[in-house]
C-alpha cells in the first residue's frame, strides 16, 4: 500500500492544474445546445484514456448492497448508490483513490476501537471527505433533472442538471459551477489543520449506513461496519467543539426526522 499523503498529493497537484477545464467539461456537457457524444475526461486529471467507472460512494460503505438508495434532496428522484458513477481514468480510481479507502477504513478502525489516532489521521479523513463532497457536486452537475416531486413534468427542465435546479429558485444557475470550483478548491489545499474542529465524530444511537449531505456545506456518514458516525462542516468554522455539535445536532435531527 502506498503512503495515503503521496495519493492526496496526486489527487491535489492535477486538480490545481486542471480543474477550471474540468468543470467547465462538466457543464459543457449538460449544456442543451452542446453536441451529444463529447469524449468523456477523467473528473481528477482530464484525462481520456483508460476511464473506469468511479463510484460517487465507495461500495465498501454500503457493503455492496445495490439496492441501497439515495434521494436526491433537490427532486426527490431516488437513485440507488450502486448506479451514481462519475467518470475517472484508472490510475486516479484504482491507485489513488484505491489506497485512500484503504487507509480511511483503516483509521476509521482505530478510532473505533479507541487506539490512539493523531492529528493527520483526522486530516486524512478530511480530505477524503472533501473529495467525497467533490465527487457528489460532479454528479449531481452531470445528472439531468427529470421531476420535481409530485410536480408536473417539465418538459424544459429535463434540459437543466440536478445541480443547476438546486438553485433555480435563486435564478442563479452559475453558482453550481462556483460551488464545484469551491469544492475543488478544497481538495487542493494541502493543510487541514484548522479544519479540525468542524469534523466530529461520535457513536451513533442506531448502527448501519446512513448517509446525508448538502453541497458546499455539510456531510454526515454512518458506517454500516464500525460503530462510528461523521459529521462534517465543509466551510463553516465554529468557536468551540460544543458548536459544532450543537449546529451539527440541529441538522441530523431534521434530516433524519424528515
Ligand atoms: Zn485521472
Amino acid at each position: 500500500m502506498s503512503d495515503i499523503n503521496q495519493d492526496f498529493k496526486y489527487l491535489r497537484v492535477n486538480l490545481r492544474k486542471n480543474g477550471k477545464i474540468i468543470a467547465e467539461d462538466v457543464f459543457k456537457r449538460v449544456h442543451p445546445a452542446s453536441p451529444k457524444n463529447i469524449e468523456e475526461i477523467c473528473v481528477f486529471c482530464k484525462s481520456t484514456s483508460g476511464l473506469t467507472r468511479e463510484h460517487v460512494l465507495p461500495q465498501w460503505l454500503f457493503e455492496n448492497n445495490i439496492d441501497i438508495s439515495m434521494i436526491s434532496r433537490v427532486n426527490k428522484q431516488t437513485q440507488t448508490y450502486h448506479k451514481a458513477i462519475i467518470p475517472a481514468c484508472s490510475t486516479c480510481n484504482n491507485v489513488a483513490l484505491s489506497n485512500i479507502e484503504e487507509c480511511i477504513i483503516k483509521i476509521i478502525k482505530k478510532i473505533e476501537s479507541k487506539e490512539n489516532y493523531t492529528q493527520d489521521d483526522l486530516c486524512n479523513i478530511i480530505s477524503w471527505l472533501e473529495i467525497l463532497d467533490y465527487k457528489l457536486q460532479v454528479y449531481e452537475c452531470r445528472r439531468k433533472y427529470i421531476k420535481y416531486g409530485n410536480s408536473e413534468y417539465i418538459q424544459g427542465w429535463g434540459e437543466f442538471s440536478v445541480a443547476m435546479l438546486r438553485h433555480f429558485f435563486e435564478m442563479n444557475p452559475f453558482k453550481a459551477y462556483n460551488f464545484l470550483r469551491q469544492s475543488q478548491n478544497r481538495v487542493t489545499v494541502k493543510r487541514k489543520y484548522e479544519r479540525i474542529k468542524s469534523l466530529l465524530i461520535f457513536e451513533p444511537k442506531t448502527s448501519g449506513f446512513n448517509f446525508f449531505s448538502l453541497a458546499n456545506e455539510y456531510i454526515f456518514i454512518s458506517f454500516p461496519m464500525f460503530k462510528i458516525a461523521i459529521f462534517y462542516f465543509l466551510r463553516k468554522s465554529h468557536d468551540s467543539d460544543r458548536e459544532a455539535l450543537n449546529e451539527a445536532y440541529k441538522i441530523m435531527t431534521k434530516v433524519l426526522n424528515d
